[in-house]
């Protein structure tokens, strides 16, 4: 058998409000007026009932609610009962996680979910409609650009519209999009990728690559900007665009060099004909908590989004992306599973009190992930 495996990739759009008519308009804010105050009153429901899956949800308010909102169209109810389970159940996580003190959430009702009943692309001449009142449909005209051209021949799938503080909207496409990977044999050659604060790591047993993402003085150069801007702007609207602009900014940037990182591995995977990507499962840190080597990784939101980055383009590739649990293998020698201490010679070096082995702590990182690929998935299933 062939596996095929699905691709979600969302396109972010911009709607274009400079022709659209006032009617439209307030037809639009009515739909997020109205489906705010349905979410606070599911998740006010979830929160008293203890209820966090939406078809217990749907089953308690849909008929009512129905008939409180008849203009609405229904499908609108189904996604805000979707909206609210996951709203409530990751509430529930932080909560139990002690990463939040509120006492139940609170939707703000920036966000609307919307499924394919709600909404129609036409993405020949990037025209959405979107479901509102009374059986009618907005028709609204979307930015875009050159690097939307690919979404054309993939499957469509739900969208989100989103209004901003500064009032503008966005439309955000989930499209989905079948790839054949080829079989993996047992001598299939792997990359492992392993991501610190300034490098992305990469390699296997034969050679191993740095990508100087430079991330950390990037971040830490956007951090003494922005509480420069906090301590000396007085104006409260004016420091909070300021703010916002350097945030993007910097999310900018590193996405960029994410790319680049990404495309320079999977033309590394090409070369050397590698049909697998090793990268660490970050999910194992979450249920340990406790764990010293946590500390500050999970926290950088940036890991997973290289990950994903990555991922995305490998798989278009016809690349295989596997996870593998990365406890301890900064601390294990790859060669003979002895333990490591810091090398007394050399910075960033890591020195085995077995054999000796003396290595930068990056390429350990990379071989041992290499090296539990192996024992996860090719020893396990040969007998
Ligand atoms: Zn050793």
């Amino acid at each position: 058998m062939i596996p095929v495996e699905e691709i979600k990739l969302t396109a972010n759009f911009k709607i274009d409000l400079v022709d659209v008519d006032e009617t439209t308009i307030s037809e639009i804010y009515r739909l997020f007026e109205e489906y705010r105050r349905i979410v606070n009153e599911l998740i006010e429901y979830a929160h008293s009932h203890r209820v966090t899956s939406f078809i217990s949800l749907h089953r308690a308010k849909y008929r009512e609610l129905r008939q409180r909102y008849p203009t609405l169209p229904s499908h609108y109810i189904d996604t805000a009962c979707r909206h609210t389970a996951s709203i409530y159940k990751s509430f529930i996580k932080m909560k139990k996680m002690g990463m939040c003190d509120k006492e139940k959430p609170i939707f703000k009702g920036q966000t609307i979910w919307l499924d394919n009943h709600l909404f129609k692309l036409d993405t020949e001449n990037w025209r959405a409609s979107i479901a509102v009142h009374g059986g009618k449909w907005a028709a609204l005209r979307l930015l875009h650009g050159k690097y939307h051209d690919k979404f054309k021949d993939m499957k469509l799938g739900e969208a989100q519209l989103v209004l901003k503080d500064d009032g503008s909207l966005y439309l955000n496409v989930v499209f989905r999009q079948a790839v054949v990977l080829p079989e993996i044999s047992a001598d299939a050659k792997v990359i492992a990728v392993d991501v610190n604060e300034n490098a992305i790591v990469y390699g296997n047993d034969d050679f191993i690559e740095r990508f100087e993402t430079d991330e950390g003085i990037i971040r830490t150069r956007y951090f003494l900007k922005r509480r420069r801007i906090q301590s000396r702007i007085r104006g409260r609207g004016l420091r909070a665009r300021l703010l916002g602009k350097y945030r993007g900014r910097e999310r900018h940037r590193v996405r960029e060099i994410y790319r680049r990182a990404a495309k320079e591995i999977i033309g590394k995977a090409r070369e050397i004909g590698a049909t697998i990507i090793v990268m660490e499962d970050l999910e194992v840190y979450k249920e340990d908590l406790g764990s010293r080597e946590l500390n500050g990784r999970i926290h950088r939101w940036g890991y997973r989004r290289f990950q994903r980055i990555l991922e995305y383009q490998a798989r278009l590739c016809g690349l295989h992306v596997k996870y593998i649990d990365p406890r301890n293998t900064s601390r294990i020698c790859p060669v003979c599973g002895g333990e490591l201490e810091e090398s007394s010679n050399r910075r960033r070096f890591m020195k085995c009190q077995k054999c000796g082995l003396e290595e930068d702590r990056d390429a350990i990182a990379v071989r041992n992930l290499i090296r539990r690929y192996y024992e996860e998935c090719v020893d396990a299933k040969t007998p």
